[in-house]
């Protein structure tokens, strides 16, 4: 057993076969790219997405295809090497709710016909929810399960202003709220959703900016568990090729995790998170090897969620347990130097943007 909901043993349970997700380009852009928010017209995106708006490279370079043979590409090879049984069509690059919502409506009807598909997976921003996306869920919701994702990234206002986000945290809490306030009405309404299909909510999170502190990981785990979302996102801080952040970084090296820290961060963020929220993923690759700048280590596919894991079970660490008692303080987890560097303590005395 985990020290951790994975999200492996959750796809087990609910579909009792191998389930993987099937990456679709819902053929939008997002309003950070088009203008449509934030500060000023055109600023070119978040600071640490590439233009391709956190795609796949699969999903870069299909994304002119018909979603059915999209899905088929990916299932392909998916099948052959992992003995897949059952897929998750998911929405991924940019921000599936913005504008062209009727264009989504169509691409996830010609999706809900692919053989053996469980569930559609959608991902946008918490300032992307206009009632009108909402309102597609209750019909997807008839049909298969419907995971929404959300792009939190995190609740320190300082850390999204420099992450460019363009949204703050009472923004994301808001938008949290609303969209659980519509999982759990249909999750149990049996007229609107007959076959007991099921919505979760996902908060998709960044850690590693370098102004992070400890105070933040148990903050933010303690905002998610009051809302209830039904599960966590978490992606490491990497600098990517032609991204803001890259320009950031080349300016003025900031400190950004060794492994080794960030397993302790991760862990003492679970540590604090309701152990019924269900781990969706630990961290994050890059869309192509060679688009890394740092760290080394983001590269590494499957190596980090098993050091995580052997360092939770070492320190008969387990998701939630600090809820319940308080057997290890913070000494220890100081000790790694976990994301509690200020920038404006680097050794070259320099402070970025932020
Ligand atoms: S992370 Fe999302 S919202 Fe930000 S620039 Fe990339 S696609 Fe747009």
């Amino acid at each position: 057993m985990q020290p951790y909901r994975t999200l492996n043993e959750h796809l087990q349970s609910r579909y009792g076969g191998k389930t993987y997700k099937l990456t679709v380009s819902g053929g939008v852009t997002c309003p950070t790219r088009d203008g449509t928010f934030g500060p000023k017209k055109g600023w070119g995106g978040c600071t640490f997405c590439d233009a391709f708006g956190s795609a796949s490279y699969f999903a870069r370079v299909r994304k002119e295809l018909p979603v059915q043979e999209q899905l088929e590409l990916a299932a392909e090879g998916i099948r052959r090497r992992f003995k897949a049984e059952k897929f998750i069509a998911y929405f991924q690059s940019y921000t599936t709710s913005h504008k062209e919502v009727e264009d989504f409506k169509k691409r996830y009807h010609e999706a809900l016909s692919f053989p053996d598909l469980v569930a559609v997976d959608v991902a946008t921003r918490p300032d992307c929810l206009p009632d009108e996306f909402l309102n597609l869920l209750p019909p997807l919701l008839k049909e298969k399960d419907v995971i929404l994702e959300l792009g939190v990234q995190s609740f320190n206002d300082e850390t999204l202003e420099w992450y460019d986000r363009g949204h703050n945290r009472a923004c994301a809490i808001d938008a949290l709220k609303r969209s659980l306030a519509l999982a759990k009405k249909l999750n149990k309404d049996s007229e609107q959703n007959p076959k007991g299909n099921k919505l979760d909510v996902i908060a998709h999170l960044i850690f590693g900016a370098p102004n992070e502190t400890i105070q933040d990981l148990e903050d933010t785990a303690k905002i998610l568990n009051e809302i209830g979302v039904q599960g966590v996102k978490i992606h490491n801080l990497h600098v990517l090729k032609r991204t803001k952040l890259a320009a950031m970084f080349k300016k003025n090296t900031f400190p950004i995790p060794t492994l080794e820290e960030y397993v302790a961060v991760v862990s003492h963020f679970l540590r604090h998170l309701d152990p019924e929220i269900i781990v969706h993923r630990i961290h994050g690759t890059p869309p192509k090897r060679d688009e890394l700048i740092a760290p080394e280590w983001s590269k590494l596919r499957a190596y980090p969620a098993q050091q995580l894991q052997v360092f939770m079970k070492q320190h008969d660490f387990r998701q939630g347990d600090r809820l319940e008692r308080r057997k290890w303080e913070g000494s220890k987890l100081l000790k790694h130097g976990l994301l509690v560097r200020n920038i404006s303590q680097n050794a070259d005395g320099k402070h970025t943007s932020h």
